[in-house]
Formats: C-alpha cells, structure tokens, sequence
C-alpha cells in the first residue's frame, strides 16, 4: 500500500475505502470470495511483467521458465484436485472458459441447449445479448413450475426434440445438486457434446461436497475466484481427445498473452484447496446455506424450489410485494450486500426482478457458523419488514458492523 500511496493517492484511497467495505460489510453474493494473502500476493508479483504466449516448454518468448513452473504447477494441482485429464488454466475469465469450449468443437449456427438465464443460467450459455446467444442457435431449458427444480425427463424430451450439438449445465442461480450422469445420458442419447459449467460450485466439488462432473463431461469450465477462493479468472477441464483444439482455441483462439501473475495465484488457490481447512470451509458453506435457508423459511420466506443443497438460494419476494431492486437497496443501508435476481418464471425486468440471491461462500471464508447464520436470517427478515424505515436499517447496520468486526477477513 505504501507505494501507491507515494505514487497515486487517489487509488490507494480507493483501495483503503474498500478495504473497509470489506472488512465492515456482510457479503452475501453468492458468486464472491476473499482471496488470501498469499493468492493475492502471487497476482500482485513480477509475474505480471512476464509475456508468454504458448503453452510450458513451447513459448513464443524467452525468459519463461520460471512462469513456466508455475503454469505447470496450477495444471499439475487443478489435474489432482478433480481428476481431469487435460487441463488450461490461461483463460481469463469463466465467459472466456466457455467461449474456448465452443470454439473447439462448434460451428457458428450448431445449436446448444442450455439453461435459461432467468431460470439460473449464465449470460455466456446463450444470452441474446452475449456472444453465445449471437454466434450458436439456442434451444434454452429451465426448472418445473412445480418443483422450481430441473425435470430431468423433460430435458430428455428437449433434447430429442433439438438434437443439440452440445448441452451445457451448470447455473448462477440453481440450488440444487446437479445430476451429472443424467445430463451425460441425455447427452448421449442425442450425441451431443456435454459442458458442465462449474464456475459457482467448483470449491464444493474440489472438497466433495458436491458430486464432480469430470467423469461424465466432455468439457467442464469454471471460474477460480468463486467458492473456489483463488484470483480471478477461468480455467478449463477436458477429455485428452479435445486437448490440443482447445489448447489452440484459448491461445491463439481468443486470447494473446495469458496473465501469468494469475496463473500463479490460481497455483496458489489450488495448493490451498488441497489442504484440510479448504474442504473444512467448503462443508461449512453448505451447512451455512441449509441454516440460513431454514431459518428464513421460518421467518415466512420462499426459497425458490423450497431450500438449498449448496452455497446457494433465491428469495422470491412476490408475497412481500417487494422488487429483488428494492430489496437490494435497503440491504445495503443496512450493511448486507447481495444482488436482485430474477426468479423462475420472473415478471419483472431483469433490473428489477423478483428475487434476491444470497451466498455463504464469503461469510464461510471469515469464519462463520451456524449461529451467525441464524443472527443474519433475523437481519434479512428485519430488512425486508422494514423496507422504508431508515432509522430501523441505520441500526441493523450498526449491528451488522459489530457482526462484522468479530469475523476479521485478513487477519
Ligand atoms: N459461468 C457461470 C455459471 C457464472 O456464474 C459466471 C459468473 O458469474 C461465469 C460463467 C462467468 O465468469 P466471468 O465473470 O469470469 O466471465
């Protein structure tokens, strides 16, 4: 911090102001984490001067056998972790994971089924507005009215009917276990390639507390700054037969130099993730969700599909009359930081939605528990119940703090 504050006061006062927000807010989106120290030193290293297009051993540059060692450490530990054949950790970003998938196998025009982004889905599975949804014909799928939960046989019939050339699961905003091998038969039974999106659950798959997809998926991507607690950016893991067209996909497909200060906090975040308090803390994420999903069911909340088996749930504020916008705003006067999401079946714009989504995956990283969960059930509930009254948000807020400043991030 100190030579930013010689060379560039203004950031480092940006830096210092959200160094605050962090310490002193609870962060409950779902798709946040805290880095530690050491993954945060590894991006902020020398490694950031280094250029390395190519792959270890094969640059296109001198100079890169020390990026060299970390790169084939992060494949190295990422290949242990969850079993992968091949591994590319240079992708930027999870979009950027998906888009080197489809590159590797796809034409322009191939149809992909996918999760609904109003049902849960991600922008780059086929968004209008997203280069899948502009570049691939997109047949998408979503949950049951009913159950709210995915209806495996109905995605069989989906999928016959479309015959896609690759299906992809995997969401933002589903708080179901997946079924891998159901997604693999129905992929089978039309030949379609299978993508297992991971991006939000791949900490609870590294720990086992989520079933893998890697023994069934031809393809499977990720983020590596979301329950997996690494810097930000992607990674992708695939069958041997697709190594080397996704290889060239990633570089020179879609990007130049890949970020090696990165790809050394990504080697960092994999050796923590092999480590006992990672699977601890991943366990404790799912327990933390079930606590506080039960808690603000109690408190008269529906949670989309009736509960959580992972680090994640909706709120459907429908019987509130309450916008997922609004919700979002007296939140955050009263210090508890999430986002409106659309819910199944929304209504409403996706700039003001239904619903709120809320993760324990942060909360977890600072250490709390089933007790804190059941405190910030009791917060939520107080929020949404006092949605106009500034003074009664003002005070959760102080309450929030002292919630807060017991749970150090960095300590
Ligand atoms: N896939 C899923 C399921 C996600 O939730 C996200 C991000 O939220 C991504 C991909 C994209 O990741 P990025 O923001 O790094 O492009």
């Amino acid at each position: 911090m100190s030579y930013i504050s010689e060379v560039d006061p203004e950031i480092a006062e940006a830096l210092k102001l959200e160094a605050n927000r962090q310490d002193y807010k609870l962060n409950l989106i779902a798709s946040e984490n805290y880095a530690s120290r050491a993954v945060m030193e590894a991006q902020g290293s020398v490694m950031t001067n280094k250029y390395a297009e190519g792959y270890s051993g094969k640059r296109y540059y001198g100079g890169c056998e020390y990026v060299d060692i970390a790169e084939d450490l992060a494949i190295e530990r990422a290949k242990e972790i969850f079993g992968a054949e091949h591994v590319n950790v240079q992708p930027h970003s999870g979009s950027g994971a998906n888009m080197a998938c489809y590159f590797s196998v796809l034409k322009p025009g191939d149809t992909i089924m996918s999760m609904d982004l109003s049902h849960g889905g991600h922008l780059s599975h086929g968004s209008p507005v997203n280069f899948a949804g502009q570049l691939y014909n997109i047949v998408p799928y979503g949950v049951d009215r009913e159950t709210e939960a995915l209806d495996y046989d109905a995605l069989m019939e989906t999928a016959k009917v479309n015959k896609p050339r690759m299906i992809v699961c995997g969401a933002s905003a589903y708080s179901r276990t997946l079924d891998f091998k159901a997604f693999r038969e129905i992929a089978d039974e039309v030949g379609a390639y299978l993508l297992a999106d991971i991006a939000h659950i791949a900490g609870l798959v590294a720990a086992g507390a989520h079933p893998s997809p890697v023994p069934y998926a031809d393809f499977v991507t990720t983020t590596t700054h979301k329950t997996l607690r690494g810097p930000r950016g992607g990674m992708v893991m695939c069958k041997e037969e697709y190594a080397k067209n996704l290889n060239k996909s990633v570089f020179p497909g879609i990007q130049g130099g890949p970020l090696m200060h990165v790809i050394a906090a990504k080697a960092v975040a994999f050796k923590e993730a092999m480590g006992e308090k990672f699977k601890a803390d991943q366990h404790q994420t799912v327990k933390n969700a079930n606590v506080l999903a039960k808690e603000l069911q109690e408190k008269d909340f529906d949670i989309v599909s009736g509960g959580t088996d992972n680090h994640v749930m909706l709120l459907n504020l429908n019987k509130f009359d309450i916008t997922g916008k609004d919700a979002e705003a007296a939140m955050s006067k009263a210090g508890i930081v999430l986002n409106k999401n659309t819910i199944p079946f929304e209504t409403r714009s996706p700039f003001i939605t239904s619903g709120i989504r809320i993760g324990t995956p942060a909360a977890t990283t600072r250490g709390m528990k089933e007790e804190q969960m059941k405190e910030i059930a009791g917060y939520i509930s107080d929020v949404i119940n006092n949605l106009d009254k500034d003074t009664v948000l003002h005070s959760i807020n102080s309450d929030v703090e002292q919630l807060c400043s017991g749970f150090p991030i960095y300590k």
